[in-house]
Order: C-alpha cells, then sequence, then structure tokens
C-alpha cells in the first residue's frame, strides 16, 4: 500500500532529503508540501511530487507560485493558516516536521488532533512544547517518530529492549569545528568558520548551533520528552567521528548502540518506513579501515550553552523557551554579523537570568515568551 505523507520545511536540508528517500522508494506519494519563501524549489517539487496543496509562508511568494502553477491541479495556500491546513489535511499519515523553528508548534499540534504520526525533525517543537505535544500524541495514540540522528539512534537502540528497564541515555556529540579549543581562541570566530561542520551537511542555523553545542543542548531536552527520562538520565558524550550516533545503558549495565556512517538519509528513511528497515544505498561502515573511535567528555565551560541546557530542561516551564529563542535571536545575529561569536551563551545566559519562569506553559504563553526573549534581546544589544 502507499504510504502517504505530507512535509513542512520541504525545501530546507532535511525536506530535499525527506523528497530523495520518496523518490528513490517509489512508494510514497506526497500529498502537500510546505516552505518558507523559495517557491523555485518548491516549484520543482511540486512538478515532481504531484501534491494536491502547497503552503508558502509569503502572501507575496504564495500569490507568485500559484501563477507559475496555474497548470495544475493544485491549491496554493499561504502563512499559518496555510500550515494548519497542510497539517490537519485529510488522506494523508505522516506528517515530516522539517520546518525551522517554533513556528512548528502549532501545525505539528494540529497533526496529532487530526490523528497523524509525526515524523519529528523540528526539534523546537518538542524543546519548547513538549509537556503539550507528548501527552497529547499519547492520548491520541499516534506515534512521535523521532528524524534527529542522535534521537532515531536512541529509538532504534530501544527496539527489543524494556522501556522501563532504561537507565541513562547517552547522547553522542561531534564536538564540532572547535573541539578541543578554549574561549579566548573562540573570540574572533567568523560565520563562515563556524559554517564549516566536519561530519555533518546541515542547514544554516542547526551548523551554528553544533558549533557551540547549543544544539546538543536541544538535543537534551528533546530525548527528555521523546523518551520520558529526566535531563539526569541524559549524558553528553563527545564522540569526534559521528560513528556512534547515540546509545542506551540498561539497567543491567548493558550498553546499546546505533553506528553508522553520518547520513540523515537513514534516520530519515528509518522513521517514514517503522518499524520497517529498507535498502538504503550509499557509503557503509568499514570497520577494516576505520581505525578509531574516541571519546571525550564535552568541555561545558567552554561551550557554555550546553551546560545552559541542561538548567533550561531541569527547570524546565517556559526557560526551555526563553533558551531556544534567545539561542535563535542571538544566532540571527551573528550571521548577520550584529554580534561576536562567544556573545551567543552570553545572550542565552542574560535572557534565562532576566526570565520569570512559567511552570507549565500554554502556547499562547510560549509564544508570548518567544516574544518577550526577542524584545529582550533588541532592547538590549
Ligand atoms: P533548513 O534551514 O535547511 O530548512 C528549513 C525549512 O523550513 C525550509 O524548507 C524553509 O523554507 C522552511 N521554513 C522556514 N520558515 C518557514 C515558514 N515560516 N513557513 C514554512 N516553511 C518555513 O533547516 P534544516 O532542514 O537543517 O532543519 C529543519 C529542522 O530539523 C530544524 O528544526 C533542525 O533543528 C532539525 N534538524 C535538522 C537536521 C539536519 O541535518 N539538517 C538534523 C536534525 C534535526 P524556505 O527555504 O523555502 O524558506
Amino acid at each position: 500500500m502507499m504510504k502517504k505523507i505530507a512535509v513542512l520545511g520541504s525545501t530546507g536540508s532535511v525536506g530535499t532529503q525527506t523528497l530523495e528517500i520518496v523518490r528513490t522508494n517509489g512508494d510514497i506519494e506526497v500529498t502537500a508540501l510546505a516552505a518558507g519563501n523559495n517557491i523555485e524549489l518548491l516549484e520543482e517539487q511540486i512538478r515532481e511530487f504531484k501534491p494536491g496543496l502547497a503552503a508558502v509562508w509569503e502572501a507575496e511568494k504564495a500569490a507568485e507560485l500559484k501563477d507559475r502553477v496555474r497548470d495544475l491541479d493544485i491549491r496554493i495556500v499561504q502563512g499559518m493558516d496555510g500550515l494548519l491546513e497542510v497539517a490537519g489535511m485529510p488522506g494523508y499519515e505522516i506528517l515530516v516536521t522539517a520546518i525551522v523553528g517554533m513556528i512548528g508548534i502549532l501545525p505539528t499540534i494540529e497533526a496529532i488532533k487530526a490523528g497523524k504520526d509525526i515524523a519529528l525533525a523540528n526539534k523546537e517543537t518538542l524543546v519548547t512544547a513538549g509537556h503539550i505535544i507528548m501527552p497529547l500524541a499519547e492520548e491520541k495514540g499516534v506515534s512521535v517518530l523521532p528524524v534527529d540522528s542522535e534521537h532515531s539512534a536512541i529509538f532504534q537502540s530501544l527496539q527489543g529492549g524494556q522501556r522501563k528497564a532504561l537507565h541513562k541515555i547517552l547522547l553522542t556529540a561531534s564536538g564540532g569545528p572547535f573541539r578541543g579549543k578554549k574561549r579566548e581562541e573562540l573570540e574572533h570566530i567568523e560565520a563562515e568558520d563556524a559554517l564549516k561542520h566536519p561530519n555533518w551537511a546541515m542547514g544554516r542555523k542547526i551548523t551554528i548551533d553544533s558549533s557551540t553545542m547549543v544544539n546538543k543542548g536541544l538535543e537534551v531536552i528533546e530525548a527528555k520528552w521523546l523518551f520520558g527520562v529526566s535531563v539526569e538520565q541524559i549524558q553528553v558524550i563527545v564522540q569526534p567521528q559521528s560513528i556512534i550516533h547515540s546509545m542506551v545503558e540498561y539497567e543491567d549495565g548493558a550498553v546499546i548502540a546505533q553506528l553508522g556512517t553520518p547520513d540523515m538519509k537513514l534516520p530519515i528513511q528509518y522513521a517514514l518506513y517503522y518499524p520497517e528497515r529498507r535498502y538504503l544505498p550509499g557509503d557503509r561502515l568499514d570497520f577494516g579501515t576505520l581505525s578509531q573511535l574516541t571519546f571525550e567528555k564535552p568541555d561545558m565551560e567552554t561551550f557554555y550553552g550546553l551546560k545552559l541546557a541542561f538548567e533550561a530542561g531541569r527547570k524546565g516551564g517556559s526557560l526551555p523557551t526563553v533558551f531556544n529563542a534567545a539561542n535563535e535571536k542571538a544566532v540571527q545575529m551573528f550571521l548577520d554579523r550584529k554580534i561576536k561569536y562567544l556573545q551567543i551563551p552570553e545572550i542565552i545566559a542574560a535572557c534565562m537570568e532576566h526570565h520569570k519562569n512559567i511552570g507549565e506553559p500554554t502556547v499562547d504563553e510560549i509564544l508570548k515568551t518567544e516574544r518577550e526573549t526577542y524584545e529582550f534581546i533588541k532592547s538590549r544589544w
């Protein structure tokens, strides 16, 4: 039977790789696509995958796309209403949330309410609204399948094991391009330096987040929600070769890991076909030439964005939203050359310090916290 999916953020790094999986396998139907403003690529995708609905964030771009595809049988929708329409539309089973930012929260909720399974790449959704998303998914009986490679590795390592015997999550990190450096050495880092990731090819924002280890911090909070553990049960381990994608330790001390070459297509395909495993073209691990796997403790003094994430994850409430929003804005300002590299964690820390934590924030309160964090940053930097 054809599987049917909808993709939010189809023009991005995860989105395009998702469509590559669809293309190679040939047995998935794409019912809807959504993008921000890259309508050139979206048009190509529409012509190839023939969805009946597409959403574009910007009104002007949506109108332009409508004109370009008037020879096709497709409806073009716009803005948040458009994203919600895609998420809630009947006739598909899995929503791939490959959109970037907290904009993913509402469509994800809409899809869960409509009984869709979620192939979740958009980590901001769980980081900020995990306390809403996970109980709702349980209530509606839908699966939240991780697409992030580390979470997929944890998920894969949990197959066949007893969930209640899970003792600890060992979340691996590459350490990013500045691993081993001290704070003073990061003083003059420019965007170009931080955009060079040693192992993974990803979108711009997440590449910067990997260099600051804020990405790992977001993953800690994401893992807490996905696997129902406390942050104290999550240990970050630097594994510079990015071969071990993460591990779990059971009550009896057994450690199960998932290994592989760094390729996002594996976790994406696993989420789309779970529990089935399929052939995936690409490089294989060759233990004959793989000379070493090394491990280090993360340097939480230099990369103190990671330390702040543990604090935000432990305290919970609206603090993870502040952590995430402050980082989003700071990364944007760094990419726009308005602040220096080391100011990214400084800004996050100042915002967390300034914020009055809300225990179990509603979506409105989460979005309000995001706005307030942005305003605070604007008033100070
Ligand atoms: P990209 O920046 O490459 O892509 C983001 C996508 O979201 C684009 O398709 C973009 O559209 C779309 N988008 C942005 N804003 C809007 C909007 N307002 N409305 C509709 N669509 C929008 O990001 P990535 O693919 O790297 O990451 C996506 C998510 O997945 C992030 O949350 C990231 O943390 C997570 N993730 C990414 C991994 C990776 O390997 N890249 C690994 C694990 C998780 P457009 O380009 O048309 O503007």
